[in-house]
């Protein structure tokens, strides 16, 4: 029986006809936008997406938008723009993204998430960039606070093994001991932020998609050269 998740990621659903039907790795390339209004309970609602005190939540006047892009989130944009190049670099993006415990989102994360929606990999996203990438964060977070069935604002070991399970992965709570010690905030109960969260959901789903490639039979295990393992790993890395 196949390992694999059925359902469940944002940017998923982009992939009619492919070869695993409702299965969230379809599609072009390993992500993909993620479409408006789709399939995590809407997009940034009235209010601002992150819900935080501070510089970013207020409606300020919004300029004049570029086609296509949400009032508030071009007003978003110019606030993170810290430096009115026109672009927001992992730098600019890192300063504007909270935890719920206040910590800064960490490099890797953002570094994803840039290279995720930098489409002339240039190591900086634009205003439609931004804007999709805001909806994405969103859907993250409305799925991050879903999971965090105590509502601590993190998520704990328990909450993490119900997350992936509803996710459709079938893993051990030994992996998620894992995930925690190398993730998780160091206490005696660890509990993983929604940075983190992103980051490990976005790297299972890479990582699940090239071996998947190579499990054709979808029997959750494969045979593989140190080669192709090599490769696997070489490609993968963004
Ligand atoms: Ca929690």
């Amino acid at each position: 029986m196949a390992a694999y998740p059925g359902q469940g990621f944002p940017g998923a659903g982009q992939a009619p006809g492919g070869p695993f039907p409702g299965a969230p790795y379809g599609g072009g390339g390993p992500y993909g936008y993620s479409p408006p209004g789709a399939p995590y309970g809407g997009g940034a609602g009235p209010g601002g997406p992150y819900g935080q005190p501070g510089p970013y939540g207020g409606a300020g006047p919004a300029g004049n938008a570029p086609p296509g892009v949400d009032p508030e989130a071009f007003s978003w944009f110019q606030a993170v723009d810290a430096d009115h190049s026109g672009y927001i670099s992992v730098k600019e993006l890192k300063q504007a993204l909270l935890n719920s415990n206040l910590s800064t989102f960490n490099d890797e994360t953002c570094l994803l998430m840039i290279n995720m929606f930098d489409k002339t990999r240039s190591g900086r996203i634009d205003v439609y960039g931004f804007s999709a990438l805001l909806r994405f964060i969103q859907q993250w977070k409305n799925l991050f606070q879903q999971y965090d069935r105590d509502q601590s604002g993190s998520i704990s070991f328990s909450e993490l093994q119900q997350a992936f399970s509803q996710m459709g992965y079938n893993l051990s709570p030994q992996f998620s001991q894992l995930l925690l010690a190398r993730y998780g905030q160091r206490s005696s109960n660890p509990s993983i932020q929604l940075d983190r969260f992103i980051q490990i959901c976005m790297q299972l789903q890479s990582t699940t998609d090239a071996f998947r490639e190579k499990d054709t039979g979808l029997v959750g295990n494969v045979r593989l050269s140190y080669e192709d393992f090599l490769t696997m790993v070489v490609t993968r890395m963004m």
